[in-house]
């Protein structure tokens, strides 16, 4: 996950600051040191650095922060303010045409995962309500169309294309003209990438940009390649103008040196981020929810969100009456594990909890391929048996383990977990609803 060390660095400089109390003007010049080494080694862009240094300075060494009661937290409270208005201070949000269809023309480098990006862009933007279109003009790399539109059928949006064409500008108005008379709102255009920049390609752009004149180019950038992500997300703006950026794989990139830099160095923000290959994995960007994350404060409204789109209000309700009459079975126990995976990988939804050190979580393993395992016994139990452990004898379990192919000792650990689970659930539900259960409220 992005920002893992720097993470770690910045909340062993604060602790040592926190425990402090009082502070000096000398305490904050050395931990701010830290803090600048931090951020040069997460491969932050020098020149923002110093500058971001200069503004934590001048605002952590005055009195008011120096003699208040808690200095430490102080200055913590400041980088956070500072870590926020580096990425952009507010999400910013694709902008629409009041004159449909809004084109949006993704551009980038081969390989940063235009293509890819376009496809999670359209589902998200259909998900929306609106109609949208995606466009192959692409035509000089061949997988290119047929790679769009295997990834516009997994989200069910039409794709754009005309098979032999090597005219990009071409293929962009005729798609305008398609989308028109069939009441597509939003039109995504993928443009054709190089694997660096060149004449050629800035001259192809700029003749699709004046063709189809787009509501906003969205550069998509590569998180891994670090400081090259941010000079090529300089240079494209320089020569073709952008309107924002799209950082992808994000997930894979440890330091996080180009989503601290970019919107700094050329005042375009970053609007969503990729997380991951799959396609729900493009997520809006909050630049306050990533300075929290990184300074260890959790991000507690995007868990929420998640947690939100994945659970189905009625059934929670409906599962709490089952907790209570002790009628929750194996069947529901593996309905709720499918329902937390679908909020994403575990150690991704572990790393919104404050407090939660994703370094650290590493050491935990969260292992899901136990999950996987613990889905296994459960669907080789027939359908008394989930509903009705009890008459778990045995044979029983020795035919589930056989089934499953995992060993009896796993099958009964379940089980045993199973059980304890069950009468936890009940006191505690018993107890939010006032009656007496085991536990008294204090
Ligand atoms: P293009 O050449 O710019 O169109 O790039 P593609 O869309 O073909 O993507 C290149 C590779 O990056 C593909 O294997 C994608 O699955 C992968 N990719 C794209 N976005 C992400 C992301 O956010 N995270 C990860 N891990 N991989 C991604």
């Amino acid at each position: 996950m992005a920002f893992e060390s720097l993470s770690d660095k910045l909340q062993d400089v604060f602790k040592k600051l926190k425990s402090k109390g009082k502070l000096t003007e000398k305490d904050v010049t050395a931990a701010l040191r830290e803090v600048k080494l931090a951020l040069l080694e997460a491969d932050v862009n020098f020149k923002v650095v110093k500058s971001f240094i200069d503004k934590i300075k001048e605002r952590a060494v005055g009195q008011e922060v120096l003699e208040s009661l808690t200095p430490g937290q102080q200055v913590i409270k400041i980088v956070h303010e500072e870590l926020i208005d580096l990425m952009g201070s507010t999400q910013s949000k694709l902008t629409f045409s009041s004159m449909p269809p809004t084109v949006y023309m993704m551009v980038g480098l081969q390989g940063a995962g235009k293509t890819t990006t376009s496809g999670k862009l359209g589902g998200q933007i259909k998900k929306m309500g609106k109609k949208p279109l995606l466009v192959a003009c692409d035509v000089y790399r061949p997988a290119a169309i047929k790679q769009l539109q295997v990834v516009g059928s997994q989200v069910g949006v039409p794709v754009f294309s005309i098979e032999d064409s090597k005219q990009p500008v071409e293929i962009a108005k005729a798609a305008l003209e398609y989308a028109k008379a069939n009441h597509n709102d939003v039109v995504i255009v993928d443009t054709a990438g190089r694997l660096h920049i060149d004449e050629k390609l800035m001259n192809e752009l700029e003749e699709i940009k004046s063709a189809v004149k787009p509501q906003e180019i969205l550069l998509v950038v590569d998180a891994m390649t670090g400081q090259d992500a941010v000079n090529v997300a300089e240079s494209f703006n320089e020569k073709l103008g952008i309107d924002g950026v799209i950082l992808t794989k994000l997930d894979g990139d440890t330091r996080g040196g180009a989503a601290l830099s970019v919107r700094s160095v050329t005042q375009k923000p970053i609007k969503y981020v990729g997380l991951g290959e799959k396609l729900e994995d493009l997520q809006p960007f909050y630049p306050d929810r990533m300075a929290s994350r990184i300074l260890g404060m959790g991000d507690v409204l995007t868990l929420i969100e998640k947690a939100q789109q994945s659970f189905d209000a009625k059934k929670v309700s409906a599962l709490e009456q089952k907790f209570r009459k002790m009628e929750f079975d194996f069947d529901d126990f593996l309905e709720q594990m499918q329902q937390v995976k679908k909020m994403g990988p575990l150690n991704q939804i572990l790393g919104m909890i404050p407090g939660m050190n994703t370094q650290k979580l590493g050491d935990i393993e969260v292992d899901e391929k136990e999950i996987a395992h613990i889905e296994a016994i459960i669907k080789s139990m027939t359908k008394e048996e989930r509903k009705d452990p009890s008459i778990l004898n045995g044979s029983r379990k020795r035919r589930i383990a056989a089934g499953s192919g995992r060993d009896l000792q796993e099958v009964n650990r379940l089980i045993k977990q199973f059980e304890q689970m069950r009468k936890m659930m009940k006191q505690l539900s018993d107890m939010t609803k006032g009656k007496k259960g085991k536990f008294k409220l204090p």
